[in-house]
């Protein structure tokens, strides 16, 4: 079963941030650590040379032939199941004597809506508070809280308490379900190839289990595991396993985990001398893990497992090669079923897939992540950009063209060269270092101080379509949405503190006007001073204060507040965008930077001036409404269906003859609708008529023309839609050709995402 990338995968476990020492153990385990990296099928990019697909489907051919069918599970049985489970029966009974002689006296507790029940330490847990709530609320919560805690449901309340309890449908029943889940992914995976686990952690969409292959060294996972795996996992639910918890000594996890040099390390290096950590028994599963848990396996209705991949150990491509299998589940099967299906419409719309077909971009090996626009392509790029121009002229933002490549110098100064230096391309130039921009910031600073300013020069909004690179690592790069090289809508605006808020009401006004053309709905967040913060803090609450007001008046009550979620230079709002299968995107950015004018020591003389001496720092806004134009165009590409809206459409209309005696007047349909401004091909190939229409309708031409003798003589078209829907197929209709002229001109114009004349 192969399925779509809902995001980007990454060939690596960052994201783990692991700590340097760990890797650096690691290194000195590292075994076979060149095997098996060529199986993330997310790695492969849109347009890859013959010759290395052939090299993919030999290696593939080469897989079938050691396909011996496996046993459902690893025999004999490792030695290191039965060696985990006696230390852990042990412990727990240790555990179980000491939990009976605690003090068994009345504790409160206290339930969300503030009412009280008495109950018995270390006897009621909330599960059973739920049940007396209500049955129905005991079987849909998958989690609670206890004193703020997430707490095992079946684990008893020590002292008096307050309880709170959470459902699937909230962010942290979510991430307890599918970390459960994990639990059940990783006991399959051991069942099945006697593998030697790592780490198995809840995604946004789903979760993942990773492991050395253990006893199955000779082998590499494959989707043709899956079913085998997935059968395993149906008789864990089915014996609805508990979770238990057990405390154990680090001396002791050392010796539950001596099989397994992943937890080893783990444990060695994560946990401190002398203390403790709990593990969880699921079956015959012991794991090394914080918890918590939802009670029992059977809780899971549905799981399935989407995809494996290769990674390495703590992200080190120099510690071992591990695999990865990748699972989702759901307390409903309703739920798996819709799930499917929106992994099918995804990637229908997959934006690499339509790339493809309608020959959009592609993708070379020669220059990784960085796009190769083909013509239809550069005609959607260059339209959306025409588009940003016209509304940049409309709204006072001025063009400016700013350098790649800067002296190392201005990374220092920007700050860039101490934070952000790993991702940046660096090369040497006449015995100094430069390095290609990540941003065009920097280069609009240089503009803004490149001579004296006064007050009355502000708002100066600069606005750069500047080429960007980024250096992601290449496991990490994805379609348009991971590249390192790219263009952004970015404009600084330079302003004084008291234009803020009329500036980003501006902003706001600006992004309704863009996403509204593309049919994009969109929601707004203010993220406030973080704890660490530079700056005045009089400043930040002026700035907060501001862009609040300007929130206020611009979709009052319905935006939300992150406090302490802004960047360290300023407050920001984000903006989130979503999409026709209702996924969000954060594409737009309004951020305030009190850091950057500091930095490059920008001023502007001020109103009060009368000696030309005085001087204030202007605030910077850092604005962007699209983002990066790859990623907004593979956004668009997905939301549409590859269907384009004509005003942006790289294949506007086809003009298909009946017959060979119109060829010359197809053809002057043709240039005269170019001439216009239309993106107009002609079909003067042999095919049936049947099979042009057919073929135009595929290739996502708008508009079809068909002409024979009497549109002719009309000077007129027989006009067919090339987006019809089933309700609207077979319409057609016989339109001059200076009104169909005058028709195009007017949808072009208003932008209509409805492809109707
Ligand atoms: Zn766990
Ligand atoms: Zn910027």
């Amino acid at each position: 079963m192969s399925a779509p990338e809902p995001h980007p995968v990454e060939s690596s476990a960052s994201g783990q941030n692991p700590a340097q020492e760990m890797v650096d153990g690691v290194k000195q385990l590292a075994i076979n650590a060149q095997q098996n990296k060529d199986t993330n099928p997310a790695s492969a990019n849109d347009a890859k040379p013959k010759g290395q697909k052939k090299e993919k489907k030999e290696k593939k051919a080469k897989g079938g032939d050691d396909s011996v069918k496996q046993p459902l599970e690893f025999t004999p049985t490792p030695d290191f199941f039965a060696h985990r489970l006696a230390l852990f029966d042990r412990l727990k009974k240790e555990q179980d004597d000491e939990r009976a002689k605690q003090d068994r006296k009345e504790i409160t507790i206290t339930l969300p809506d503030g009412k009280e029940k008495k109950g018995t330490a270390f006897e009621t847990s909330p599960m059973e508070v739920a049940r007396e709530i209500s049955k129905s609320l005991s079987e849909r919560i998958v989690i609670s809280k206890v004193n703020g805690d997430l707490w095992d449901l079946e684990r008893p309340f020590e002292k008096d308490s307050s309880v709170e309890f959470f459902d699937f449908e909230s962010p942290e029943g979510k991430r307890v379900f599918w970390h459960s889940s994990a639990h059940v992914l990783g006991e399959a995976a051991e069942r099945h190839y006697g593998c030697h686990l790592c780490i198995g952690p809840p995604t946004e969409d789903g979760f993942f289990y990773e492991m050395g292959m253990g006893l199955s060294q000779d082998r590499s996972v494959r989707p043709e595991d899956f079913t085998q795996l997935e059968n395993l996992i149906k008789s864990a639910i089915k014996d609805k396993q508990k979770f238990e918890r057990v405390i154990v000594s680090k001396e002791n996890l050392l010796e539950m985990f001596k099989y397994n040099k992943y937890k080893q390390h783990i444990i060695s290096s994560k946990i401190p001398d002398g203390t403790s950590t709990t593990v969880y028994r699921c079956g015959p599963m012991v794991d090394l893990c914080v918890g918590p848990h939802i009670p029992h396996t059977g809780r899971i209705k549905a799981m399935s497992i989407l995809k494996n991949s290769a990674s390495y150990f703590l992200g080190d491509q120099n510690n071992d090669s591990l695999q990865r299998l990748y699972g989702i589940s759901f307390p409903d099967t309703k739920q798996m079923t819709e799930y499917k299906q929106f992994l099918l419409e995804a990637a229908k719309r997959d934006h690499r897939k339509i790339g493809k077909d309608q020959e959009l971009f592609f993708f070379h090996e020669m220059s990784p992540g960085s796009c190769f626009w083909l013509p239809h392509g550069t005609r959607i790029y260059n339209t959306l950009l025409d588009y940003m121009k016209s509304e940049y002229r409309k709204r006072g933002f001025t063009e400016v063209i700013s350098p790649n490549m800067y002296n190392s110098k201005v990374w220092e100064t920007s700050g860039h060269w101490q934070n952000y230096k790993d991702d940046m391309f660096v090369l040497p130039v006449e015995k100094e270092q430069f390095a290609l921009k990540p941003m065009n910031c920097p280069g609009h600073c240089l503009m803004f101080g490149s001579r004296d300013r006064s007050y009355k020069e502000l708002p100066m909004r600069y606005a750069e379509f500047g080429v960007i690179h980024r250096n992601e690592a290449s496991g990490a790069l994805s379609g348009l949405t991971r590249v390192r090289r790219f263009v952004q809508d970015d404009a600084h605006i330079f302003c004084m503190s008291s234009q803020i808020e009329h500036e980003v009401k501006l902003c706001f006004d600006f992004l309704q006007a863009v996403y509204g053309k593309f049919g994009f709905t969109f929601k707004l967040e203010l993220s406030t001073r973080p704890e660490k913060y530079i700056g005045d803090i009089q400043v930040w609450n002026d700035a907060e204060k501001r862009l609040e007001n300007a929130l206020n008046e611009f979709v009052p009550g319905k935006w939300e507040m992150n406090p302490g979620d802004g960047a360290f230079y300023g407050p920001k709002i984000d903006i989130t965008i979503s999409d026709a299968m209702r996924r969000e995107f954060q594409c737009a950015t309004i951020q305030l930077d009190f850091n950057l004018p500091n930095r490059f020591n920008l001023k502007f003389r001020t109103s009060t001036d009368a000696e030309g001496t005085e001087f204030e720092r202007p605030v910077m806004i850092h604005r962007a409404v699209l983002g990066s134009l790859e990623r907004f165009i593979a956004i668009c590409t997905e939301h549409f269906a590859g269907k384009w809206p004509f005003w942006m459409s790289p294949r506007q209309i086809v003009v298909i003859p009946v017959t060979q005696s119109v060829y010359g007047y197809a053809e002057e349909v043709q240039r005269m609708f170019n001439a216009q401004g239309f993106f107009t091909d002609a079909d003067l190939t042999s095919e049936t008529l049947k099979k042009k229409v057919l073929r135009a309708e595929t290739g996502g031409y708008n508009f079809i023309f068909i002409v024979g003798h009497e549109e002719q003589e009309k000077r007129a078209v027989n006009v067919r839609n090339g987006h019809a829907t089933s309700a609207t197929k077979g319409r057609e209709e016989v339109i001059s050709l200076d009104d169909v002229s005058r028709r195009l001109q007017n949808l072009k114009e208003t932008k209509k995402i409805e492809n109707e004349l």
